[in-house]
């Protein structure tokens, strides 16, 4: 949950502190794009996304509930609230010795849904390298089936207003920034070596804490 600093103002969103050091990445995420991304790109989403809560009257009480009914506000509170909801979510789904395989409940949803891991793996990476322009790649529970789509820009899919909905299960940031500095154009090379880093024990909460509710 996030942490509310005043309860007489509005809604006071932080910056998460990033759960590892920003080189445990390394060498598949750089420690450059990891400081810039974190403290730069995050931290003005979470900065502007406070200042544009201060027009909004009734404050919500969890970033979550304005994502699920982001209709009702302005495009500055989409954009950064999605912002700082995705950026949220993407630190915890990698690791510091990351990668592998999913374990579990996971493992037996993604085999049956997709055919094997790999067929998933090809799926998403497919989704990733087609998303045009800035964006994220996503794994959702729909109906109770996994699937994955994409989202422009910092939408989630569990935004009112998408057009690709579930709840999210994994997440890759396909914005030039979460690559550029060290892969330059080369985005499928980013993609293929996330999965290096991928908290797959984060997915598979993700998964099991959705079929539980
Ligand atoms: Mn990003």
């Amino acid at each position: 949950m996030e942490k509310i600093a005043s309860i007489t103002d509005a809604v006071k969103f932080e910056l998460p502190v990033l759960p590892y050091a920003y080189d445990a990445l390394e060498p598949f995420i750089d420690k450059m794009t990891m400081e810039i991304h974190h403290d730069k790109h995050h931290g003005m989403y979470v900065t502007n996304l406070n200042k544009a809560l201060q027009e909004v009257k009734n404050t919500p009480s969890s970033i979550e509930e304005i994502i699920k009914n982001i209709s009702h506000y302005s495009t500055a509170i989409r954009n950064n609230g999605g912002g700082h909801f995705n950026h949220s979510m993407f630190w915890k789904l990698m690791k510091f010795n990351g990668g592998g395989r999913p374990a579990g409940k996971l493992s037996d949803a993604i085999n049956q849904e997709f055919g094997s891991f790999d067929n998933f793996k090809s799926k998403f990476n497919e989704a990733a390298t087609k998303q045009f322009g800035s964006g994220w790649t996503w794994l959702v529970v729909r109906n109770g089936k996994l699937e994955i789509g994409t989202t422009p820009n910092q939408d989630n899919p569990l935004m009112d207003i998408s057009e690709f909905k579930g709840s999210p299960i994994l997440c890759i940031d396909v914005w030039e920034h979460a690559y550029y500095l060290k892969y330059k154009n080369k985005r499928v090379d980013y993609i293929n070596e996330w999965w290096n880093v991928v908290n797959w024990d984060e997915a598979l909460n993700n998964f099991v804490n959705l079929k539980t509710k």
